[in-house]
């Protein structure tokens, strides 16, 4: 998932990396109000998840508030790089002394993160890699080590064109920004240009920063917290499943299941299918997650097409009287209306009987087959009922 450059932006500013200052503008009033605040000449940006803006016509200079004002119409509403362009970033404009190349991306064949660097960065940088690849430098990063500034300082000291000062004073940067890299579970985060400005800061003026997909429910957060909100996949409960960290996929029919591990949950739904009913859910308890048996257990019987449950429980590693412990614990909590057929086998099977029939005066079935077939049977007969 690509950021656009504002959220980007906002991500790095708050872990530490400079930005210019600017705001988001979605109509050529706004934009101008926006540069009206930051005062003297700005620069106007389309926003739109793709690179090449500078060439496309997409970045563009004022100085006065006609000029920002006939800039922010001309991109607003335009497409660029296939986008529609929304909105505009108005920022100051700065004076630049040097453009530098900086982006984290993974390497997929290494396995590892790379820094990729360059001195001459800007708007040629394709250009510059495809004339001079050694232009482009690169670096594995140790992802147990993590990058300090002092390592950054002393590999840019290698790179060589950077003078003492100015590597001290893009080192900081560059290691926040992995920084950001691998705690926003990055596949890309492209600086370019990190900018060396007259007055002697150094300043991210662009960003392109893409989140891995997978990372999602774990990014979601962060996300928000920066204006970004991910379009939700999935039904109300599976992201209720999502938010608890247990795989839970919604399904058409009314026995509801709770089963720890996959193999062990695929085989229950084959024999609620068997015993002629319709699993109302798949849902995952096993490894990890297996003290997770209450959240799971309010989560299935959460679904209002839920008319009977089986639990069915197989310990090995995973000891099936603590999966029953919580299991009892959120039934005594909820009092459901719907029946209920337990079957538990392997370890802590008797410690896990025992808690069912003293809190709740009820018995495990002899197997598997018997539980499940209790359990079709009474989702039949609710549907009948009711
Ligand atoms: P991209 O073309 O999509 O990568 O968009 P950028 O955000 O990188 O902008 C393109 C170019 O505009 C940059 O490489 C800079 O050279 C230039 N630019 C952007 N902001 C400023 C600024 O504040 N001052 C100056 N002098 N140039 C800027
Ligand atoms: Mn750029």
């Amino acid at each position: 998932m690509d950021l656009l450059e504002t959220a980007a932006k906002s991500l790095l500013a708050r872990a530490g990396v400079p930005v210019s200052r600017g705001g988001l503008a979605s109509s050529p009033h706004e934009a101008v109000q926006t540069a009206d605040r930051l005062g003297g000449p700005v620069v106007v940006k389309a926003q739109v998840p793709s690179g090449g803006r500078g060439k496309a016509g997409g970045v563009l200079t004022a100085s006065s508030a006609d000029a920002v004002e006939s800039c922010a119409r001309r991109l607003i509403g335009s497409t660029l790089g296939g986008f529609q362009v929304a909105n505009v970033l108005v920022e100051e404009h700065v004076a630049i002394a040097r453009e530098l190349y900086v982006a984290f991306t993974i390497d997929p064949t290494r396995r590892l993160p790379v820094l990729l660097f360059s001195p001459e960065g800007g708007v040629d940088i394709e250009a510059t890699h495809a004339d001079a690849p050694s232009a482009v430098r690169r670096w594995e990063v140790d992802v147990r080590g993590g990058l300090s500034d002092d390592d950054v300082a002393s590999w840019l000291a290698g790179v060589g064109s950077l003078t003492g000062a100015e590597r001290e004073r893009i080192a900081p940067a560059v290691a926040r920004l992995y920084q950001i890299f691998s705690e926003l579970d990055c596949e890309l985060l492209e600086v370019n240009p990190l900018a060396l400005t007259t007055s002697g800061n150094v300043l991210a003026l662009d960003c392109k920063l893409s989140i891995d997909d997978a990372a999602r429910p774990r990014q979601g957060a962060a996300l928000r917290d920066v204006g970004v909100e991910l379009p939700e996949t999935g039904t109300e409960l599976e992201r209720r499943g999502r938010e608890l960290g247990l795989s839970f996929i919604e399904l058409e029919g009314d026995v509801g299941l709770l089963a720890n591990g996959a193999g062990l949950t695929m085989a229950t739904m084959d024999a609620i299918s068997h015993y002629g009913g319709r699993a109302a859910n798949f849902l995952e308890i096993g490894g990890d997650a297996y003290t997770k048996g209450a959240d799971g257990l309010r989560l299935v019987l959460s679904n209002p097409k839920v008319n009977s449950l089986v639990v069915n429980f197989c310990g090995a590693f995973a000891r099936t009287d603590v999966m029953i412990a919580g299991v009892v614990s959120a039934l005594e909590d909820l009092e459901p209306g719907v029946p209920i057929s337990f079957a538990i086998r392997g370890t802590g099977e008797e410690d896990a009987a025992a808690l069912l029939r003293d809190r709740l005066g009820r018995e495990p079935h002899d197997g598997m087959e018997s539980a499940v077939k209790a359990a079709v049977e009474a989702a039949a007969t609710a549907k009948a009922g009711g």
